[in-house]
């Protein structure tokens, strides 16, 4: 700016001072060859005056010239011919009626002109008037030389030259000046505003509020925009980190752009610690290389993870999943599958194996009865089992919607269908339950749920023992169902939910369950957000209680 502000004044000023130099040049000019006219008129009015008489011929002329000092005279006829010159000889000269003094003289009494002259430097000035001798017109001419206009240009060239180096030298204190006044208030604004952090600046020059101003608003915006980035960004950090899953977004092994903590914790690295390289691991490394997606499997300490690895452009992504439920899961499916043909296949070996002694015709007569029996108890059992797995499986799906159901009233009416069992095994039952009590649910998985815990308390039950049925009400209405039967042993408490588990294998082919009946209490109470807990000592016995919390909306 400085440069373009000294050299716009420069200009301006030089070609400001070679113009009036020339206009002066001029003007000088016009004025010196106006005082020449003047002058050759004077002499002219002397000649007029004395010398009027004089002959007409060279000598008269060089008489009249040595008189005016270097002034040429020159005598010439009405005709234009030269009839005596000062300098030259009259009879080599030639006509001179087309010279413009000559013939303006001749039209109007006096004539002036002005030409170039041979020397170089110099202009030639004529002036030219008419008399009368003896009846006869005769003309007169003055000559002398005045400055050219650009002898003029040059006598005043070192004294342009002069001023135009006082002038750069002006200019550039001006310039520096100008700029300065111009430019330190900009330059202490702008460097106010880099040093501001954030803050407003101010300017005490009231042409500079503006872009004060704007600088202001500038900022402000700018602040904004990085609140809003930075708020962005702890966001994304925030899902990043709470995800479960490990993700790192990586260019090379050893350009990391971004790590999750979960990703950190399962790849072993300290919490700040920098990520130079994200894994070690001969494996990884190995897919690195080959740059192909994959998924690799990991065990890292008690769970089991998948590594998938994706490679795209700009950066390749790997997460790494939590596969421990997913894998428990597909187990537990495969069990399920196993347990259930197990438990199917017993009866059915046992109906096909009778049918085959029938049909053989190796089953005596007298005993055609006690083998039908046993077939019938056996479809009978594979009937209950799939009924119990359509139970359990049917739970999963059971979205019908909640109602209200007085369980006293639920309670009170199935204890009567195990009367005919509880007196086949001589068990003493006791009910005690609060009258009215609710709970949020359906009556057939209240049913279910009271069939199960009952039933086990029977089956499970001595000769002659005991068997009570508490109900209390309240927010949180609480069932218990205890016996005086078998037990369950410590280790076996924490596994008697588990699908197809039973404390005493021997039960399965006879009339003992499946092991999906606490599998369906558990699961039902865990659907509705029940407390399901047992209490038991073996050879003393148990008790099942269910707190019915209310489910939290
Ligand atoms: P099951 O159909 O075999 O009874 P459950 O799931 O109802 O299946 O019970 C699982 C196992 O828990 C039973 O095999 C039994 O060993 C044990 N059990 C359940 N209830 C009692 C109880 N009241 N007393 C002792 N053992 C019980």
């Amino acid at each position: 700016m400085r440069k373009r502000i000294l050299l716009v004044t420069l200009l301006v000023s030089v070609l400001g001072i070679v113009l009036l130099s020339v206009l002066f040049s001029d003007v000088f000019y016009r004025q010196s060859i106006e005082a020449v006219n003047g002058q050759l008129q004077i002499y002219m009015d002397v000649y007029a005056a004395e010398r009027q008489d004089a002959p007409l011929d060279g000598a008269g002329a060089e008489a009249f010239a040595a008189e005016l000092r270097g002034v040429r005279v020159t005598f010439l006829s009405a005709d234009g011919a030269v009839l005596g010159d000062s300098e030259a000889d009259a009879s080599a000269m030639e006509n001179h009626a087309s010279r413009e003094e000559v013939a303006e003289a001749l039209a109007s009494g006096e004539g002036f002109a002005v030409r170039d002259s041979a020397t170089l430097g110099y202009d030639s000035v004529y002036y030219c008037r008419a008399f009368e001798r003896e009846g006869q017109t005769y003309l007169v001419r003055l000559a002398t030389q005045a400055d050219s206009g650009i002898a003029i240009f040059v006598d005043a060239l070192p004294t342009v030259l002069l001023l135009l180096a006082v002038d750069i030298l002006v200019c550039l204190l001006v310039a520096w000046l100008a700029t300065s006044f111009i430019l330190r208030p900009v330059e202490k604004l702008t460097r106010a505003a880099a040093s501001s952090g954030g803050k407003e600046v101010h300017t005490s020059y009231p042409e500079l509020q503006p872009l004060a101003k704007m600088m202001n608003d500038m900022n402000a915006e700018i602040g904004a925009q990085l609140a809003r980035i930075r708020e962005d960004r702890s966001i994304e950090k925030l899902v990043l980190n709470s995800m479960e899953h490990g993700i790192v977004i990586f260019r090379s092994d050893e350009d990391v752009l971004l790590i999750n903590r979960t990703a950190r914790y399962l790849l072993g690295y300290e919490k700040n610690e920098p990520i130079a390289c994200f894994t070690e691991d001969a494996e990884i490394a190995a897919v690195l290389a080959a740059g192909e997606p994959a998924a690799l499997a990991r065990r890292i300490g008690e769970r089991e993870y998948s590594f998938r690895f994706t490679f795209e452009k700009p950066a390749n992504v790997l997460l790494i999943t939590d596969m421990t439920d997913i894998m428990a899961a597909a187990r537990s499916k495969n069990d399920f599958i196993a347990n259930v043909t197990h438990e199917m296949n017993t009866p059915l070996t046992s109906i096909r194996g009778f049918a085959e002694l029938i049909g053989a015709g190796a089953i005596p007569p007298e005993k055609l009865a006690g083998v039908a029996d046993t077939i019938i108890r056996q479809s009978d059992r594979l009937s209950r089992l799939i009924r119990s797995i359509i139970n359990f499986s049917a739970i999963d799906s059971d979205d019908l919607p909640d109602y209200e159901v007085d369980l006293t009233e639920v309670v009170r009416e199935l204890a009567g269908n195990f009367e005919p069992s509880l007196r086949q095994k001589g068990i003493s039952f006791t009910l005690e339950a609060e009258e009215g009590v609710k709970v949020l649910s359906r009556r057939e998985r209240l049913v279910e749920i009271l069939n199960n815990l009952i039933s086990n308390g029977i089956r499970y039950n001595k000769e002659g023992g005991s068997l009570a049925v508490r109900l209390a009400g309240g927010a949180s209405p609480v069932l218990s169902v205890s016996d005086t039967g078998i037990g369950i042993s410590k280790e076996n408490q924490s596994r008697i939910f588990d699908r197809f588990y039973t404390v005493d294998k021997s039960h399965n082919g006879g009339g003992g369950g499946f092991g999906l009946g606490l599998a369906t209490v558990k699961k039902l109470c865990r659907r509705a957000g029940w407390k399901l807990s047992v209490e038991s000592e073996e050879g003393v016995g148990t008790t099942f209680t269910i707190e019915f919390c209310p489910k939290k909306q």
